[in-house]
């Protein structure tokens, strides 16, 4: 059986691993317990559209069996959009989006991070966009719009501050991606 029909069949609950509720709850997820499973904040994800194994129910489940490895395995909690209708909807307060969120701090103490995630904390850092089209500056030009939106892209001060904020988080300390302050020149020409 693999590790996603052991969530959606049966589950051998002695292969639970305890301490991840206190994980998730010291991460951010602190209404972890007030979840009923009453499956609102599932009605209005679009992950569930999407056909993710894992989407904020389900993640809660999971983290309340001590599903760590499932988890971790599956890269669906790279999928919420930060939408939040999870969060206005749920009738405990629960705020879902923000149990994914820790889970997914979980998944970068471990470097259990897909590629597509590095990519895009590297952009973050590089260019203040999570996602950002390098080469996209004739095609906005096209449509009567600058090359560079008015953002840190085109604001070499800005991104040098917002650098400086990424180096003192937890992201420095992993070295998951360089943080060299030349990139800042190298980028941003206004
Ligand atoms: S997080 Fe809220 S909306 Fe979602 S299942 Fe739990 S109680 Fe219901
Ligand atoms: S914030 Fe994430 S988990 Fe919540 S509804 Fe949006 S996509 Fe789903």
């Amino acid at each position: 059986m693999s590790d996603i029909e052991a969530v959606t069949g049966v589950v051998n609950l002695s292969e639970g691993d305890p301490g991840l509720v206190d994980e998730i709850k010291e991460l951010g997820g602190e209404e972890l317990l007030e979840c009923i499973q009453c499956a609102k904040c599932a009605a209005a994800c679009p992950m569930v559209l999407a056909g993710f194994s894992f989407f904020n129910k389900r993640v809660i489940h999971a983290i309340l069996l001590g599903l760590r490895d499932p988890l971790l395995d599956d890269s669906s909690i790279w999928a919420c959009q930060s939408c939040n209708r999870c969060t206005e909807v749920c009738p405990r307060e629960v705020n879902p989006f923000e149990i994914i969120q820790a889970m997914r701090r979980v998944a970068i103490r471990e470097f259990a991070l897909p590629t597509l995630s590095i990519e895009g904390l590297k952009s973050l850092y590089d260019t203040g966009h999570a996602v950002y089209l390098a080469g996209a500056g004739n095609t906005r030009a096209k449509v009567g719009l600058p090359e560079k939106p008015y953002s840190t892209v085109a604001n070499p001060k800005a991104l040098k501050e917002l650098q400086a904020i990424i180096r003192q988080t937890a992201l420095a300390d992993l070295g998951i991606i360089p943080m060299d302050e030349s990139d800042v020149t190298d980028t941003c020409e206004v």
